[in-house]
């Protein structure tokens, strides 16, 4: 879908098209959006309850974000769909009905189109769009933001909804582009059907990407070749259809359970920090991660990211699982994750996954032993043999948290570009404000503990927070919101602070930039307790941390 009538019909409703820097004429509007995700959807959805204009571009060529990209057989959510929700709508909740425990892609691309029609929402977006600069001019106090066609748009506000997984790594291993079959990239999945019947397929990655899909592709495929550079832990997601008894017994403790959002206190019964369970609620506990309780099992579990002895005993667990499913005992082994804690990078949630290996035509190479020498025009070239291939999946993961703002070119006051502010790093004030560049907001930024949650309730918050707080300006007539230099110099300390009293900077995982060379390696998210709490008092003192100006001048 290009740019829809619908989307130029918003255009100009706040005034007249403004001259830009160029001298062409700009449209614009109280806020932009970049993406058309659960984030950007959402916040599109405030900002026009807000009474603000409010105009959207997204690269897709529909809503759906994560779910539009990521087509991959397999493909499902990892939280239970009826979390895995929004909240913010209770006509939209009731008249949706979730099929599974852990839905499809499809699915969840379905959720994602129907609350776009239900809300009317695809008029204020601009699709196959791609948003290329965004530079906040400092007479205007406004944002000047640059297509890739060429548009240019200004806004007071400008939300950074573009996904803390959206943009896939590149398969940049040597010789990648010699391959003669065909190439696959899980995030970048094509639209139409993909058919493995009698081919001999490649998936190098054994992330949650390739978890998902191996037992689908092996399904089809003659022959399938896993490249394995680190084992995962991967827990059973037991999928099945809902119930009605289960629907009913969510919609009862619904209320109880958007209660506990909005307090900021957990929903679900989470051992707090420092609980000293009995021996016997720690096995139980640890067992139930063989439930189909999925990554919840693992919060359940009281201090697992915190205490190594607990880590090491629910680690064992997974590892003795894994012995018992896979019957070749050197697949086995090499199957096994070991060398960095459970949870400390996304554990997986699977189906079938460990079995797959079971089949006769499925093969695991483990790169430790043999590494990739390269990729060649008929395969996956080791240190010790040629694997010829049809066709070569790469679930190679993400540039995650950082990747999709690093690619704009973002610039505050003074014309300093985002990507050199972060050069060692992303700062954030709460994971949602940069120093630096007024009225901009990052939907689950770095700094937040967005990809620790389920990022429904995540994004949630956050747009909820930036849209009252914009909501505080305007009925303030204040200009310019950002934070101060030294609440943000804090903030990361802190940040950095609650991931060392964790095990989660043990791990070579994407949260900490391992995956992607030469990334600085600062762990992105919040682990810390009482985020909202905290977001909460920030905006009650009247957005303290904030410095608030009247047009946006220099503080
Ligand atoms: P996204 O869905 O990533 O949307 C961002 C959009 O911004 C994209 O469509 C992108 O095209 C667009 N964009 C980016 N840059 C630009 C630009 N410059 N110009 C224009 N458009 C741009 N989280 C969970 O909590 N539970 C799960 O089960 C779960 N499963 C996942 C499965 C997969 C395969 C992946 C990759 C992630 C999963 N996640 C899950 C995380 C998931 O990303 C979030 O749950 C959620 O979908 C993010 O929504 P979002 O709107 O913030 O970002
Ligand atoms: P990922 O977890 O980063 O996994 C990427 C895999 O590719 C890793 O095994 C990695 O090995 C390997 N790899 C990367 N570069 C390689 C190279 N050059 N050669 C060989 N192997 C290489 O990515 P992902 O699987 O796409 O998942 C990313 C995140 O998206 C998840 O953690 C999760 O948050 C989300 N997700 C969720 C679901 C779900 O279940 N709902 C599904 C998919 C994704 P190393 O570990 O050694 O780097």
């Amino acid at each position: 879908m290009a740019k829809t009538a619908e989307a130029a019909e918003v255009q100009n409703s706040t005034g007249d098209g403004t001259a830009n820097g160029t001298g062409e004429q700009a449209s614009t509007y109280d806020m932009v959006v970049v993406g058309a995700g659960f984030g950007g959807l959402y916040q599109v959805q405030r900002a026009r309850e807000a009474g603000l204009s409010v105009i959207g571009f997204e690269a897709g060529a529909d809503v759906g974000g994560t779910w539009y990209w990521n087509r991959y057989p397999g493909a499902r959510c990892d939280i239970p769909s009826l979390l895995y929700s929004y909240t913010w709508s209770d006509d939209l909740r009731e008249t949706w009905r979730w099929s599974e425990k852990y839905a499809t892609q499809p699915e969840i691309l379905d959720y994602a189109r129907h609350v776009a029609d239900r809300f009317d929402l695809r008029r204020h977006f601009q699709f196959d769009t791609r948003v290329a600069s965004a530079v906040y001019d400092e007479d205007k106090a406004e944002w000047l933001v640059e297509t890739d066609t060429g548009e240019t748009v200004r806004a007071r506000f400008c939300v950074m909804a573009t996904g803390c997984l959206s943009v896939p790594k590149a398969p940049d291993i040597e010789g990648a582009a010699s391959f003669k079959g065909t190439i696959y990239v899980t995030g970048l999945w094509p639209h139409e059907k993909v058919s493995f019947a009698g081919q001999r397929v490649a998936v190098i990655g054994t992330g949650s990407s390739a978890i998902q899909s191996l037992p689908l592709i092996a399904a089809e495929a003659s022959a399938v070749t896993v490249f394995q550079r680190t084992p995962n832990y991967s827990l059973p997601a037991l999928n099945r259809e809902i119930s009605d008894e289960e629907r009913a017994v969510f919609d009862a403790f619904f209320p109880d359970y958007k209660a506990a959002l909005k307090a900021g206190a957990s929903p679900l019964p989470i051992p707090p920090v420092g609980y000293q369970p009995t021996e016997e609620e720690l096995s139980t506990s640890i067992a139930k991660m063989w439930n189909g309780d999925g990554l919840i099992s693992l919060v359940m579990i009281p201090n697992l990211v915190r205490d190594a002895v607990t880590n090491a005993r629910a680690g064992d667990y997974v590892r003795e699982q894994v012995k018992a499913i896979v019957k070749d005992p050197e697949v086995a082994e090499a199957l096994t994750p070991r060398g960095f804690p459970i949870g400390a990078k996304r554990a997986c949630v699977d189906t079938d996954y460990y079995d797959t290996f079971n089949q006769p035509h499925v093969t695991l190479v483990d790169l430790r032993k043999t590494p990739i020498a390269a990729i060649t025009p008929t395969g996956v070239r080791t240190t010790v043999a040629d694997v010829e291939v049809d066709a070569i999946v790469y679930a190679v993961g993400f540039d995650a948290m950082t990747g999709a703002l690093n690619r704009m070119d973002i610039r505050g006051r003074g014309g300093r570009a985002l990507k050199e502010v972060w050069s060692e790093g992303p700062k954030t004030y709460l994971g949602v404000a940069v120093a630096g560049f007024p009225n901009l907001f990052l939907v689950t930024g770095p700094g937040s503990p967005s990809v620790l949650t389920n990022m429904m309730t995540a994004i949630e918050q956050h747009v909820d927070w930036i849209t009252d707080a914009i909501g505080y300006l305007g009925a303030r007539q204040i200009g310019a919101i950002e934070p101060s230099g030294e609440a943000q110099e804090a903030w990361v300390a802190h940040v950095n602070e609650e991931a060392d009293k964790t095990l989660f900077p043990q791990a070579a995982s994407w949260y900490l930039g391992a995956n992607v060379p030469g990334k600085p390696r600062v762990f992105m998210p919040y682990v810390g307790e009482g985020y909202k709490i905290r977001c909460d008092q920030v905006a009650a003192a009247g957005y303290e941390g904030f410095v608030l100006s009247r047009r946006g001048e220099a503080a």
